[in-house]
């Protein structure tokens, strides 16, 4: 890219920016929109349905409006959330997309394909994260900012199949697992998994849902309140507070009493399973007695049909921790069924692709520093 170019290209971004983007919007606040421009109701649903239903990224792709109402609504509203600059697919079938926002800000969206066809996305809910996570890519960014609704939504749309029946559009779940802590993003999240759940747009089963936590207690209670079928799944990573504080920094505000406290109460509340997430690092939290410690607590907290813990080979990043042996990830979940609890061991997807939250975006500025240090 030239200099110019480059500079017409941030010019450009730097006006979409300032306009708020389309999918933000909900059908009852596109309706006040296009009342205000002397439209008729039904205008509103059928801009929602390109935008949710048939995933339109341009105004000029929705031929059914009059041409001075597109025109109209592309200077109140930017219609495309952000480029893919990187697109990796991993043997397995994993697929990674790092986007750049129209702020300039550069998130990651992953695609999981399962053998029986069936696609998990895995979203973004803000450009890096305030949490910190001692073993995560994304944790040593910090946090930029916290994305838009639209924002998130429009990563499950990159990987949809536009102008298909609901379920044929080729995302089975949708898993709010990527950068940033969702909870931290309350308002916006929430926002996004009723746009997700839309009858005119994707029209996605809540219950395909999930939303993880590192833990914020407060807003996990606020959750359980919502009336949503959303699935919960918290990443715990520890059996106790000394372990949980040393890698969460999280963990001194919330406690671990506190976190399983809340989650029992989404779980009363909803009637729905929590799932526990729990990183396998080695040499840290990975020994049979952290396995025994770990159901000693969890059975405390919730009947044991109302948890479930998922093990997750450690994908390493940069920060220095290593993953547990396969006979220690064995050894683990044999103790945990051994004292009754149910525990899944999560297929490590996508390693040849970096495909551990923030690290595609860690690697891929890390290669650009490089290339421009060549340069240089
Ligand atoms: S693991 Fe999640 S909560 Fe912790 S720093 Fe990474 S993105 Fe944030």
């Amino acid at each position: 890219m030239t200099t110019l170019q480059a500079t017409l290209s941030e010019l450009h971004d730097r006006l979409a920016a300032d306009r708020p983007l389309a999918q933000d919007l909900t059908l009852a606040e596109l309706e006040v929109l296009l009342a205000e421009l002397g439209q008729p109701r039904y205008r509103a649903r059928q801009v929602f349905h390109w935008l949710h239903g048939r995933l339109a990224t341009c105004w000029e792709q929705m031929s059914d409006l009059p041409a001075a109402l597109r025109r109209e609504l592309a200077e109140r509203l930017g219609a495309v959330a952000g480029e893919v600059v990187a697109d990796q697919r991993a043997a397995d079938g994993t697929r990674k997309l790092l986007l750049r926002l129209r702020d300039g800000q550069q998130i990651e969206t992953v695609g999981i394909p399962a053998r029986d066809g069936r696609l998990t996305v895995c979203v973004s809910t803000q450009a890096g994260c305030a949490l910190g996570c001692g073993f995560c890519a994304t944790g040593e960014m910090g946090l930029a900012r916290n994305l838009s609704a639209g924002e998130i939504v429009s990563q499950v749309y990159q990987f949809a199949t536009p102008h298909a029946r609901p379920e044929e559009r080729g995302v089975s779940n949708v898993v709010y697992m990527g950068m940033g802590e969702p909870l931290h993003n309350y308002a916006a999240t929430l926002k996004s998994v009723r746009l997700l759940a839309d009858p005119l747009g994707m029209g996605m089963s809540e219950r395909r849902i999930t939303i993880s936590t590192s833990g914020l207690a407060p807003r996990m209670r606020q959750l359980a309140h919502e009336g949503l079928h959303v699935r919960l799944a918290v990443s715990l990573h520890a059996p106790n507070d000394a372990i949980r504080s040393s890698i969460m920094p999280i963990n001194r505000r919330y406690p671990l009493a506190e976190v399983l406290a809340a989650a029992r109460e989404y779980a009363a509340e909803t009637d729905r399973r929590v799932s526990f997430e729990y990183v396998m690092l080695g040499g840290v939290n990975d020994a049979p007695e952290h396995a025994a410690e770990l159901a000693r607590v969890l059975r405390t907290a919730l009947p044991p049909a109302l948890l479930h813990v998922n093990l997750i080979p450690y994908n390493p990043t940069a920060a220095g921790f290593a993953s547990s042996s396969a006979a220690s990830i064995r050894q683990f979940a044999d103790v945990l069924r051994a004292n009754g609890v149910r525990v899944t061991v999560r297929a490590s997807r996508g390693r040849d692709i970096a495909a551990a939250c923030g690290q595609l975006k860690t690697e891929t500025n890390r290669a650009n520093r490089s290339t421009i240090a060549a340069l240089g």
